[in-house]
């Protein structure tokens, strides 16, 4: 059985706690390799390994490490197909869809090879009589970044790139259910020629993460995983001193307004709410018509494309999405299904009987369509994470507006209608992150940055972008005076006159 190591100082290192989880085919169910679970020891040595490192790297000039970074970049095109394949083996998304994922991971790395513009500091000339002031950003040190199984090649580099382009060394604790492409982006970080150290990889699970978040030397923390680990990141991070962003869970809305493009909507929520066996954080999970009459319509309309749906192994290129990370994650979509009949909702479609020849042990489950939901319903107060369309029907828009802000998690939200003023008025009040106007999931480019509010993100800075920048660097201002004459002694605060 294939076994997944650590990268650690610029090679790949065979784990030495002795503790192992299966890493599945989640097309086949079958376990396909066991990665390694790191101890507080193997921890320890790649943080000793990431802080020799840090100090030559912070002092390399930020072209220089922008060189590198277009040398990544530019691998990280060369190796497209391989590093989807290597993706989907393990996650089970499309290779399509495996391919966004690395694209909008590179697309962060296009955004760090700008590191040179993006870390000039401010300068004010003549604060004083002959006083000059000036502000630089420097990097924090030894950093790390915690990551969900869903985006294995586009999370870890949101964090990566700005983190290593800003003069840090970065250390990645994927999910330890798909460990693979940060393994091999380990790999292509070194052939770029980032130095040994500055991009490592240590798998585990809690043992692993609470190593990191205990540890003096790692100066910051991104997590992005579901909303309660992410508040005890954050918690443990303020307890050890720690700068932290932890974003969580979502449960994002669309609602639609009587004047929308309903040929569009409907495309839209199938693409949103079913791409990628609805296992992103951005998926549409519930949608919100404005009347009766729209809801009727627009259920009509959902019910044939949603039984239409095309699930099977994601190799295959003509299927809209393919398995589920887990049997377990499966089984628990299965049960808020079960949970929603019970709280009264109508199951309009059911996709829990799916099965496939040559592929029984898969993790598959068809597409779900509940209508009449409520918000008082557990299920849909709690993140699915899966194929499961809830529909909630609201008499105005402003009920649509309320609904999705008042939800414990606030990351995206969209609006479709034909009419600005509606549609700034809600952009401007929701109570989300992220707002989509005629727009499902409106992921912000590399260059804006990416965040959720309320249970869908903790701390204070947002993932790449400026806000980035600021997360992974500290700000130091230098006064700075050249006098003529010495001066006299000044007993009160300096004040420039
Ligand atoms: P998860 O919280 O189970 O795991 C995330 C990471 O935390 C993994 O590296 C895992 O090993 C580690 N972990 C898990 N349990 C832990 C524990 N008890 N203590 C310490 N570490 C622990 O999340 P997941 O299932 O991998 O990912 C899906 C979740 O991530 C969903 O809730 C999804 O909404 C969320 N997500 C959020 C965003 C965002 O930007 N807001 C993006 C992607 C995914």
């Amino acid at each position: 059985m294939r076994q997944i190591g650590h990268f650690v100082g610029g090679a790949a290192a065979t784990g030495k706690a002795g503790r192992f989880s299966d890493v599945f085919d989640p097309a086949t169910g079958k376990v396909q390799a066991k990665v390694a679970l790191a101890g507080d020891d193997e921890v320890a040595q790649a943080v000793a390994v990431a802080a020799a490192a840090q100090t030559g790297w912070a002092a390399t000039n930020p072209q220089r490490r922008a060189r590198v970074m277009f040398a990544f970049k530019a691998l990280l095109e060369r190796e497209m197909d391989s590093l989807a394949a290597l993706l989907s083996s393990e996650h089970g998304k499309t290779i399509a869809d495996a391919k966004g994922d690395i694209q909008r991971g590179l697309e962060v790395i296009e955004f760090a090879c700008g590191i040179p513009h993006l870390l000039k500091g401010e300068f004010t000339e003549g604060a004083g009589p002959g006083i000059d002031m000036y502000s630089m950003r420097q990097p924090l040190g030894v950093v790390a970044g915690i990551t969900p199984f869903n985006f294995p090649a586009m999370i870890p580099l949101w964090m990566a790139g700005v983190a290593i382009a800003c003069g840090n060394a970065f250390i990645c604790k994927p999910s330890e259910k798909d460990p693979s492409v940060p393994m091999r982006l380990g790999e292509l970080f070194k052939e770029a020629g980032l130095p040994d150290g500055i991009f490592q990889v240590i798998n585990g699970d809690r043992i692993a993460v609470d190593a990191i978040l205990a540890h003096p030397d790692i100066k910051a923390v991104s997590f992005v995983g579901s909303s309660s680990v992410a508040e005890y990141i954050y918690a443990r991070c303020a307890t050890h001193g720690k700068r932290v962003q932890a974003m969580g869970g979502a449960k994002n809305h669309a609602i639609i307004l009587p004047d929308a493009d309903l040929d569009q909507v409907v495309n839209d929520l199938i693409g949103a709410g079913y791409g990628s066996a609805g296992e992103r954080c951005m998926a549409i999970s519930v949608a919100v018509p404005v009347t009766d009459a729209v809801a009727d319509a627009l259920v009509a309309r959902l019910k044939p494309r949603v039984e239409a749906l095309r699930v099977g192994p994601p190799t295959d290129p003509d299927v809209d999405y393919g398995p589920l990370i887990s049997a377990a994650h499966r089984d628990s979509v299965k049960q808020w299904i079960a949970r929603g009949v019970a709280e009264g909702a109508e199951l309009v479609v059911d996709g829990r009987a799916l099965s496939f020849q040559g592929y029984e042990g898969g993790f598959y489950l068809g597409g779900s369509l509940f209508d009449r939901v409520t918000p008082e319903m557990e299920s849909y107060r709690t993140e699915i994470f899966g194929p499961v369309l809830q529909v909630m029907r609201a008499p105005d828009a402003e009920t649509g507006l309320s609904l999705a802000s008042a939800h414990q998690y606030g990351n995206g939200v969209a609006i479709y209608t034909r009419d600005g003023g509606a549609a700034r008025n809600f952009a401007s009040r929701v109570q989300a992150g992220m707002v989509g106007i005629n727009v499902p999931i409106p992921v912000p480019l590399a260059y804006h940055s990416f965040g959720g509010w309320k249970r869908s993100a903790f701390g204070d800075t947002n993932q790449h972008g400026m806000e980035g920048v600021r997360f992974y660097t500290k700000v130091k201002t230098v006064t700075a005076r050249w006098p003529e004459g010495a001066g006299s002694a000044e007993f009160v605060i300096p004040v420039m006159k």
